[in-house]
C-alpha cells in the first residue's frame, strides 16, 4: 500500500500525544500540499500511535538523559534473583535498536542456561584433530566426489553442445517490461526538470539534487494536460504490446525446444555414456556401505525378491 510515515521527536512528540487525530491529519496533509500542490488528497486511512500513553510501551525506546551514567545499561541488564532481563534498554553497546534487542535476548538466554546448568565447559581444542587414517579416508572421499562432479559437469556441457548443434540455443523469456507512461515521461523530461530547478535558484545553493529533480518531474507530470500525457501513454502501451508478443512467442517455442532437447539428451546418453574415472569408483565407501545395508535388509526379511 502506498503509505507515508511521520515520526515526531522532542516537544512535538509530547504535543502529538495530546492532539486529536483529525488535527494531526489535517496538519500533515497541509505540509504535503505545501510541497506537492493542492491536489494532494486527504489520506484514505491514518493511524496515530501514542506510545507514551500506551500502557505496554510508556515511550518508544530508551534514551540517555542528562544525568546518564556509563553503567546504567549494565544495571538494567542485571538479573534479580532468578528474574532475567532482555530488551534494547539492556544492551549498552546497541541500545534503541532491533539488533540490540536481539543481542540482549541471546545474552539473557545464556544467563538463564548458566543459572540452571552452570557454565558450559568447552573442550580444548574445540574440534579434535582427525586421526591420520580417518583424514586420508575423508580426503579420498572428497577427491572422489570432486572428480565425479567435474565429470558430470563436463558431460552436461557436452550434451548441451550436442543439443544446441541440432536445434539451436534454448529460448529465453523476454526481459520483464515495466513500461508505464510516468516512467517514460521521467526519462524524457529529467533534463527539462533540472533546468526548471536551476531557474531562480539562490546563488551558492549548488546543483539540484536527485530528489529535487524527481519532485519537479512529478509536479510537471501532475500539471500536464491529457493531451500532453497521451504520447507517453501510447508509448507505454506500445512497449507492453511488444513485450506481450515476445512472451507469447517464447511460450510457444520453449515447450517444443524442451521436448526435443529431452529426446536428444537420451539419444546422446545412449550413444556416448559417461564412464566414471578410477578415482570415483575405488573410493566411495559411502555408496558401497549403503548397497550392503540394502541387501542385508532383504536377506533379513526372508524375501524372495533380490535387491
Ligand atoms: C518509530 C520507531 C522507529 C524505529 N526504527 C528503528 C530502526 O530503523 N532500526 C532499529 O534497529 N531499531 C528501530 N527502532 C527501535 C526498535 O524498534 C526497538 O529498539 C526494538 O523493537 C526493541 O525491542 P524490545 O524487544 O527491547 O522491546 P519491544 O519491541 O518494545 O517489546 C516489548 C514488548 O513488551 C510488551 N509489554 C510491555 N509491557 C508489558 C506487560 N506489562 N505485560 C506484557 N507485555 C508487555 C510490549 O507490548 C511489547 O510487545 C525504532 C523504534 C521506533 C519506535
Amino acid at each position: 500500500m502506498p503509505t507515508l510515515l511521520a515520526l515526531m521527536a522532542g516537544d512535538a512528540a509530547f504535543s502529538t500525544e495530546r492532539t486529536p487525530d483529525q488535527e494531526l491529519i489535517a496538519e500533515a496533509t497541509k505540509v504535503l500540499q505545501s510541497v506537492f500542490g493542492d491536489n494532494v488528497p486527504t489520506p484514505v486511512e491514518a493511524l496515530v500511535t501514542r506510545w507514551a500513553s500506551d500502557k505496554f510501551a510508556r515511550g518508544s525506546y530508551s534514551y540517555t538523559g542528562p544525568s546518564f551514567k556509563p553503567l546504567d545499561y549494565e544495571d538494567m541488564a542485571r538479573p534479580v534473583g532468578n528474574l532475567f532481563f532482555a530488551g534494547e534498554h539492556t544492551c549498552g553497546t546497541h541500545p534503541a535498536t532491533v539488533h540490540g534487542a536481539y543481542i540482549s535476548g541471546l545474552r539473557a538466554a545464556s544467563e538463564v542456561l548458566d543459572s540452571m546448568l552452570g557454565p558450559i565447559q568447552f573442550p580444548t581444542p574445540l574440534i579434535p584433530p582427525k586421526d591420520g587414517d580417518a583424514k586420508r579416508k575423508a580426503d579420498a572421499a572428497h577427491t572422489a566426489i570432486n572428480s565425479r562432479n567435474a565429470r558430470l559437469e563436463a558431460y552436461d556441457q557436452e550434451i548441451y553442445h550436442f543439443i544446441v548443434s541440432k536445434i539451436g540455443e534454448r529460448p529465453f523469456p523476454p526481459p520483464k517490461c515495466y513500461a508505464n507512461a510516468y516512467r517514460i515521461y521521467t526519462k524524457e523530461n529529467s533534463e527539462e526538470a533540472k533546468r526548471r530547478c536551476e531557474l531562480g535558484r539562490r546563488p551558492g545553493k549548488g546543483k539540484p539534487i536527485v530528489n529535487e529533480v524527481k519532485r519537479m518531474v512529478s509536479t510537471m507530470w501532475l500539471g500536464a494536460s491529457e493531451e500532453e500525457k497521451r504520447p507517453y501513454e501510447e508509448k507505454a502501451e506500445a512497449e507492453k504490446a511488444v513485450y506481450a508478443a515476445a512472451l507469447a512467442d517464447f511460450e510457444r517455442r520453449f515447450p517444443v525446444w524442451e521436448a526435443e532437447a529431452i529426446r536428444l539428451r537420451s539419444v546422446y546418453v545412449a550413444e556416448h555414456p559417461s564412464i566414471p574415472g578410477p578415482d570415483e569408483v575405488e573410493t566411495s565407501p559411502g555408496r558401497s556401505r549403503r548397497a550392503k545395508r540394502v541387501s542385508g535388509y532383504a536377506e533379513d526379511s526372508d524375501s524372495e525378491m533380490e535387491m
